[in-house]
């Protein structure tokens, strides 16, 4: 049942654009493989670029749709990285989700997920990592659960350790790149989304939430969710939703998909069905229950199991495919080209230019 889980606001943007079809692959034996554009090779050389006076070979096969299938094969020996941090008041089931999103269909992929895992209170900022393998691609997905706020008597500034987390990540990456002999491939723990739980309390956002995601949403895209959303009814559900919407607007917070980094009109037409559909609420639970002779992941209840993957009950499997499956690249991208980059200009505009780290230099960002 959950293998046909895509919904259909959420269409999957393939990282690499697929080879067109109506383009042969270059036979072995062709007059002009791809080697055709490689280093060293004057233009004028490119068969089918040049004066060779034969007019049907202006026409021929240049090979430059090759760099799809060399980059597709660059990613899969690679690997990537995905991040997503996780944060919100303190109970609101943010550990649980980060069980759920592993023992969901994402992990189901792989193997060595297992076990049974008491979720103890979260006390640190604390990262848990797996590597997922699916056709030949690696990807290490990591997810950060962060303590809840509220609990401490004084919330002042409660994000404060949040945004130096994020902005440690910023300089990691950074002093890898500036650095003499920088590596080939910089390990990336960027967070590439912050989902920020909203209380289901179907009345308004409180005043951490809004303070939070003002100040956050300038360094992270933050995707905002419904916690517990199995504690109301559907209608209050999306009168909620729809009162949250209004709400973030009011105040101008920028969350992700953020309106101004459409690229076109095709990816601002998907992109504003997203928002329509936003915050997104889910529902976690790491406890398994037989239901119609399959086991599902859900939240037994004295009416019946709340499936967790089941579109139908909650919006579980709508966040897990955005962000995996259709704006995976998308969120990376936005990270790296908007919110990195722009710690990057502060950050070498602070320092004069920033001196080039040498490895053992381990001194922390004051950021
Ligand atoms: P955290 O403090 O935000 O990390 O919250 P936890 O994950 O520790 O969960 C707090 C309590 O809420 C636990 O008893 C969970 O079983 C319960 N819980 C977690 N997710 C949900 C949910 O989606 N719905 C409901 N009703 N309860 C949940
Ligand atoms: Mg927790």
């Amino acid at each position: 049942m959950s293998e046909s889980i895509i919904p259909p606001e959420v269409r999957p943007k393939p990282a690499v654009p697929a080879k067109p079809p109506h383009v042969a692959a270059p036979s072995p034996t062709a007059p002009h493989g791809p080697s055709g554009l490689g280093g060293g090779v004057g233009v004028d050389r490119v068969p089918g670029l040049g004066h060779s006076g034969g007019g049907s070979t202006l026409l021929g096969y240049i090979g430059i749709d090759t760099i799809i299938e060399q980059m597709r094969k660059k990613t899969m020996k690679a690997g990537f990285d995905f991040n997503i941090m996780i944060v919100g008041y303190s109970g609101l089931g943010k550990s649980t989700l980060v069980n759920t999103l592993f023992k969901s269909q994402v992990s189901r992929w792989s193997s060595g997920w297992g076990g049974e895992h008491k979720i103890p209170k979260t006390v640190e900022i604390k990262a848990v990592s797996h590597v997922i393998e699916e056709g030949g691609v690696k990807m290490k997905l990591t997810v950060i659960d962060t303590p809840g706020f509220g609990d401490q008597i004084n919330n002042e500034n409660c994000w404060d350790p949040i945004s130096k987390y994020i902005n440690e990540q910023y300089e990691k990456f950074l002093k890898e790149e500036v650095n003499i002999a920088r590596k080939k491939r910089i390990p990336d723990t960027r967070v590439h989304c912050c989902l920020y739980f909203i209380s289901p309390t179907g009345h308004s956002l409180r005043q951490l939430d809004i303070e939070f995601m003002k100040h956050l949403s300038r360094v992270v895209n933050i995707i905002p969710v419904i916690a517990k959303s199995d504690t109301m009814t559907p209608d209050e559900k999306n009168e909620f939703k729809h009162r949250v919407r209004k709400e973030l607007e009011t105040y101008g917070i920028e969350y992700y998909p953020q309106n101004e980094f459409d690229d076109d009109m095709e990816d601002k037409n998907e992109n504003d069905k997203i928002r329509e559909a936003m915050p997104f609420a889910v529902v976690g639970s790491d406890k398994e229950y037989q239901v119609n002779g399959k086991r599902v992941l859900g939240r037994k209840t004295a009416w019946g199991v709340v499936e967790v993957e089941n579109p139908n009950h909650c919006e579980f499997a709508l966040l897990r495919d955005f962000l995996i499956r259709s704006h995976l690249q998308d969120l990376k991208e936005v990270t790296h080209n908007i919110h990195y980059e722009t710690y990057r200009a502060r950050r070498l505009n602070d320092n004069g230019g920033l001196h080039p780290i040498s490895a053992n230099n381990t001194q922390e960002s004051n950021l």
